[in-house]
């Protein structure tokens, strides 16, 4: 049996690569090697001839990218629309060296990229006629009606293995036995200098504007064996740089966190470390922002999100102002500079007024810690997409296209400018601090 797996390439207004790796894709091919032959298409590997623009040394950097023109419903912004990753021609060239395939799995990332998918989708009927395609992932699971209409014959919905196992042996007729996550099968990567790691999955919060709860219903940890014996493998395929894909990696550190760290530590590993997703402020104690330090974390990002109090509450508790406070003391205890730690905050998050978020910036400001903006978009089947809904902002037929952050802030009265001005103000106030 031959299995092609397939990342699509990303159509946005922007995109970087902030150690953006499939790794659900990259796990179902070591599960799927068990069934059969395997082989991969990765439009947004930038170890892929032609697709790393520029890069930093952690890994991060930018894709290829070529302007296109606007779908209908975005004909209206004044931005450019780009296609990211590996060029036309040389998805064709790659393709043409792979057998024809009997079944293909698209991953899928953000709502508002399904155009790549679509892309990928066309492109593979035309190949392979009567091949079935399916679809898993982030979009895939919130809108599997929409992703089905892309022309695949079915989508996976959500990340439980059981279920996976279950979906595999429909559609195969093959029998796959899971017993715990597969590794990732990082072979099939052009560039493995850095990659992601997730030692839990979910998270046991319900924040009014997050989808953890949705792509993953419960929340649950990996052993601490398992995750060594995962580090132990990036460290002998090379990997050096490892960002926690986690939502919740702090949530009770004393059975968790705290173990794992410490395992690193006894371990020496060369890796660095990095936290794109943020930290809970409220659980980063003072031994583990030691142990954080001593095992390599240099990209350290808190969540904070508004310092406005009743909208902390009402969004979903999962912060306090105190909390984030003491958790910046306890990083500078364990030897960061106040300017070494980034703390998230959400330009346009519905209920909040500009004058919040000026409050809110000045007051990370003061505390000495980088600011990164991060702009609010929906999240289909969240309770804050419920509210839009009811006050009109979003529908459930609206075009995902709609659900990007670059432009959803348009639809709650800010404008792209003013979404400028606000960036450079910040870069301004995080150049002082
Ligand atoms: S704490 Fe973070 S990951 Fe958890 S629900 Fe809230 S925003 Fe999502």
């Amino acid at each position: 049996m031959k299995f092609l797996l397939i990342n699509p390439p990303v159509y946005d207004f922007a995109c970087y690569d902030l150690w953006m790796r499939p790794l659900g894709l990259l796990r179902l091919a070591t599960m799927l090697e068990k069934m059969g032959d395997v082989f991969y298409l990765d439009c947004m590997d930038r170890g892929e001839e032609g697709v790393s623009e520029r890069e930093d040394e952690f890994g991060c950097g930018k894709f290829y990218k070529e302007e296109v023109e606007k779908p209908e419903c975005l004909k209206g912004i004044s931005r450019p629309y780009f296609r990211y990753g590996l060029k036309k021609g040389r998805v064709i060239e790659i393709l043409d060296t792979f057998p024809t395939p009997d079944f293909v799995f698209i991953t899928t990332g953000m709502t508002y990229w399904y155009p790549g998918v679509e892309e990928m989708v066309q492109m593979l009927r035309r190949r392979y006629p009567g091949i079935p395609i399916y679809a898993g992932g982030i979009y895939a699971t919130l809108l599997p009606e929409h992703a089905k209409q892309r022309g695949v014959n079915g989508v996976f919905v959500g990340e439980d293995y059981q279920l996976l196992e279950k979906f595999l042996r429909e559609i195969t007729g093959k029998e796959v036995r899971i017993t715990k996550i597969p590794f990732p099968r990082l072979e099939f990567l052009k560039r493995r200098d850095s990659f992601v790691l997730e030692t839990s999955q979910g998270c046991p919060f319900r924040c009014a504007y997050c989808a953890s709860y949705l792509l993953h219903p419960t929340f649950s940890t990996r052993s601490v064996e398992e995750v060594m014996e995962e580090l132990d493998y990036f460290q002998d395929i090379g990997v050096k740089h490892i960002a926690l894909y986690d939502d919740a990696f702090l949530f009770r550190p004393e059975t968790h966190a705290l173990p794992i760290l410490k395992e690193i530590e006894k371990r020496n590993y060369n890796f660095t470390f990095h936290t794109p997703n943020g930290l809970h402020a409220r659980f980063l104690n003072e031994e583990i922002a030691y142990l954080l330090k001593k095992t390599g974390f240099i990209t350290v990002r808190l969540s904070l999100e508004t310092s406005r109090k009743d909208l902390q509450e009402k969004t979903g508790s999962k912060v306090k102002n105190e909390e984030l406070e003491r958790a910046v003391k306890n990083l500078q205890k364990a030897g960061y500079l106040p300017s070494q730690i980034d703390v998230y905050l959400m330009l346009g998050l519905p209920g909040s007024e500009k004058e919040d978020l000026r409050e809110s910036i000045l007051y990370v400001n003061s505390l000495g810690c980088r600011v990164i903006l991060a702009n609010f978009s929906p999240i289909p089947g969240t309770p804050l997409w419920r509210e839009l809904e009811e006050e009109g902002i979003v529908k459930e037929k609206m075009d995902p296209l709609w659900h990007n952050n670059t432009i959803f802030p348009l639809r709650l009265g800010w404008s792209l400018q003013e979404i400028r001005e606000w960036r450079l103000w910040v870069k301004e106030l995080n150049g002082r601090v």
